[in-house]
């Protein structure tokens, strides 16, 4: 169902928006890369967290949910608008009085940029599931140290005709804070365990190194020392392209930066190791409707049975 080398990338990606668009999966709301999702899409969606919940139950991981957006005094704890400012949201609002607002409905009239007239809020959109929970979890740890479960909607700016690259998005994530030797166990662990959910969904993803999308000439410093570290892994799968595949979940060790950042201490005092791995599940059900076919009813049993369809 992926695309066919002849066709350029684009054509490639705009031909399977558009068969998701067709088929009611994805629909489209003006902006690119943001949609609504139809029924079957949910179902998918559902069925793939419920398979997730199962494989990792035996972690015990405690369950917490925040919301897509952050608190930006948090958000300004990590050094996100140093590497990533491209990607940011910044929620605002307006703030003024009468007269500020009959100026901004003037602008508006007039096809003025109103947004001048906006006032920043307290709040920022969230970048990755994984981000509101470190500032909850300041002090110190036990020698178990923690697991969690957490899901969310995350934001990234970067519009694209690309079906699987969406502007917002949800992340299941399994997070570990402890020591180094436990933040790495579980990257590892997770990495063996996330490709074999994704096996049993009847995806042969592959692991491969990777490194975030740095902004600017810094940026590329600090990418290339990201993959010289192996800090990242993602498992990628074709999704519009067999080519070029997307990434569907990624592995993450951070080291102690998110331990620094919010004072979040390993039982020895020194700042905790954190870890990640992070199912991105909206292109999980793509990459599963470009394998299976659109229609769920008519993919293999075991698949089937696996998602509870
Ligand atoms: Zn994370």
């Amino acid at each position: 169902m992926s695309c066919i080398a002849t066709e350029s990338l684009t054509e490639c990606y705009r031909e399977c928006r558009d068969r998701l668009v067709e088929a009611g999966l994805l629909i489209p709301l003006d902006v690119e890369g943001l949609y609504g999702f139809g029924g079957i899409f949910e179902e998918i969606i559902e069925g793939f967290e419920r398979h997730v919940t199962l494989r990792g139950s035996h972690l015990n991981a405690e369950v917490m949910r925040f919301p897509a957006i952050m608190s930006r005094a948090h958000y300004l704890q990590t050094s996100h608008i140093d590497n990533f400012p491209n990607l940011l949201g910044s929620v605002h609002t307006f703030a003024g009085n009468d007269h500020d607002h009959l100026k901004l409905l003037a602008k508006r009239k007039q096809g003025d940029d109103w947004t001048t007239e906006l006032t920043p809020t307290p709040i920022m959109m969230t970048p990755a599931a994984c981000y509101p929970l470190y500032p909850t979890a300041r002090g110190q740890l036990s020698g178990q140290g923690r697991t969690v479960d957490l899901r969310s909607f995350v934001f990234r700016h970067e519009p694209s005709i690309d079906p699987a690259r969406m502007q917002i998005f949800r992340q299941r994530e399994f997070v570990r804070l402890g020591t180094a030797e436990q933040a790495l166990e579980h990257r590892d662990y997770w990495l063996e365990l996330g490709r074999e959910i994704l096996n049993e969904v009847g995806l042969d993803a592959k692991p491969v190194v990777a490194n975030d999308p740095f902004f600017g000439r810094a940026g590329r410093i600090m990418a290339s020392a990201q993959k010289e570290q192996v800090l990242k892994f993602e498992l990628v799968h074709a999704v519009a392209s067999a080519e070029k595949p997307t990434a569907i979940a990624s592995c993450n060790y951070h080291q102690n930066y998110f331990g620094n950042a919010f004072g979040i201490q390993a039982p020895d005092g020194t700042a905790a190791h954190t870890a990640c791995i992070g199912f991105g599940l909206e292109r999980i059900a793509l990459a599963l409707f470009m394998t299976h076919g659109f229609t769920p009813d008519s993919w293999p049993h075991q698949v089937k049975q696996v998602l509870g369809l």
